[in-house]
């Protein structure tokens, strides 16, 4: 088994914490710039340019945006907030794809004033919407496919009709029926039925599933699609023993699928987009945390200053998360459930894995922290939501985000005594 590699040594891990109190996230630009490289390449056949949409849910920091934009990257957004800040990073226009399901009223009109691709999650959303936007709905408007058990008895995708979004089949018949005679002009088609995806094949299916449905809305009711959006769900192999997408061989396979349906038919040339996020920034991130104590009871236990507060994976879905003891990689090993402070017993980073044997006070270093990490924290227990770290490389490094103090975390209360 292969082990993981650390883009910095502990010393300069060190040189981090002596700046930043530990737990910090910490985030390899050259490596995000590189895949992100690597991903447009292998689409770089697709007919009037092909756009990720990062989905800025799993990593929302504006600093990180702003190196995805450079990198030719759009947003995809679901909440006013994540609209917001790519408003200030300059990610605006088309370069936004609205993805909401349940969405507030002002959101859609922050999605529209910013001219984003609005992605509809329902058939009565475009009622919702005509009335949120005065009466007059967009000149583009994209439909989330839902298909349902029209998929059964594919294993790798799961069960997408126990999935709350999207259209049905039928529904996006009737709903395009109902935008071209409203006067839109401008059609999308999106569907997302995966995550953490490391098969190729599904991705591949997906997109044969939405050229096929472009064919026969066309031959149906007449509209040609200008926007395909194949989601996002490109897995990343967080343990050591599995191996990343092939993504040249995806977007190889997939231009092979669109020559034979979408060129064939005549209904070229469409835009083909993805949203992934997690495969965009997840395995450039890594927390940083420092061993606290240990303790041998009726098993070894190594606990760390980061907790399930600063990275809820493991505890919520039992994700794998590689662990390593940098400056250790050759120590002897040792099997410990690597743990956290908080009141909660699934407060476990990793439960009965061997690792190197670290010592009180050794930096600890989580993979794999880049998507859904720093995003999904939460103050239960009064934790304090730790600082981000962009590594430029050569020792530099920019703190993106500062730790969170006593006095954010009780900003909301207005109460004597608890202003430090
Ligand atoms: C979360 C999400 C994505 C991104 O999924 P990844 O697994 O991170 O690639 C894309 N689109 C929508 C609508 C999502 O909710």
């Amino acid at each position: 088994m292969t082990d993981k590699r650390l883009p910095f040594t502990k010393d300069q891990l060190e040189a981090i914490a002596a700046k930043v109190p530990t737990p910090f996230h910490v985030y390899d630009e050259g490596a995000m710039r590189k895949n992100a490289r690597a991903f447009y390449e292998a689409f770089s056949w697709v007919p009037g340019g092909f756009v990720n949409y990062y989905a800025v849910k799993a990593l929302p920091n504006p600093y990180v945006l702003e190196v995805l934009k450079e990198e030719g990257l759009g947003g995809d957004c679901s909440s006013y907030a994540e609209l917001v800040m790519c408003e200030a990073v300059g990610i605006t226009g088309e370069k936004i794809v609205f993805t909401s399901n349940d969405t507030p009223a002002e959101d859609y009109q922050k999605a529209a004033e910013l001219g984003a691709i609005i992605n509809l999650d329902d058939i009565s959303h475009i009622a919702f919407l005509e009335k949120t936007l005065g009466g007059k709905l967009p000149e583009m408007l994209c439909f989330r496919y839902n298909p349902g058990p029209l998929k059964e008895g594919n294993a790798i995708i799961g069960k997408p009709e126990e999935a709350k979004y999207g259209f049905t089949r039928e529904q996006l018949f009737e709903g395009y029926r109902l935008l071209r005679d409203k006067g839109v002009k401008r059609f999308g088609l999106h569907t997302m039925v995966a995550s953490n995806e490391l098969n190729a094949d599904y991705f591949v299916e997906t997109a044969q599933m939405l050229f096929d449905l472009v064919v026969e809305l066309n031959r149906a009711l007449g509209i040609r699609f200008e926007f395909l959006n194949l989601g996002g769900g490109i897995g990343i192999p967080y343990r050591p023993e599995q191996t990343a997408v092939d993504l040249a061989a995806v977007g190889q396979r997939i231009k092979a699928a669109y020559e034979k349906t979408i060129v064939a038919n005549g209904l070229g040339p469409i835009r083909i987009a993805m949203e992934c996020g997690r495969m965009i920034t997840g395995p450039y991130g890594y927390l940083v945390s420092r061993v606290l104590h240990k303790k041998a009871i009726y098993k070894n236990y190594l606990g760390l200053d980061a907790c399930m507060a600063n990275l809820m994976r493991p505890g919520m879905y039992g994700s794998y998360h590689h662990i390593t003891v940098p400056g250790k990689e050759s120590a002897p090993k040792k099997v410990y459930d690597v743990t956290g402070s908080l009141c909660e017993n699934n407060d476990k980073f990793a439960i009965d894995r061997e690792i190197a044997d670290a010592a009180i006070g050794d930096l600890v270093v989580i993979h794999d922290t880049g998507a859904h990490g720093h995003a999904m924290g939460f103050n239960y227990n009064g934790k304090l939501r730790s600082a981000e770290v962009l590594w430029q490389g050569d020792g530099k490094f920019k703190v993106i985000r500062r730790a969170e103090t006593l006095n954010d975390l009780f900003g909301t209360l207005d109460y004597p005594g608890l202003r430090r």
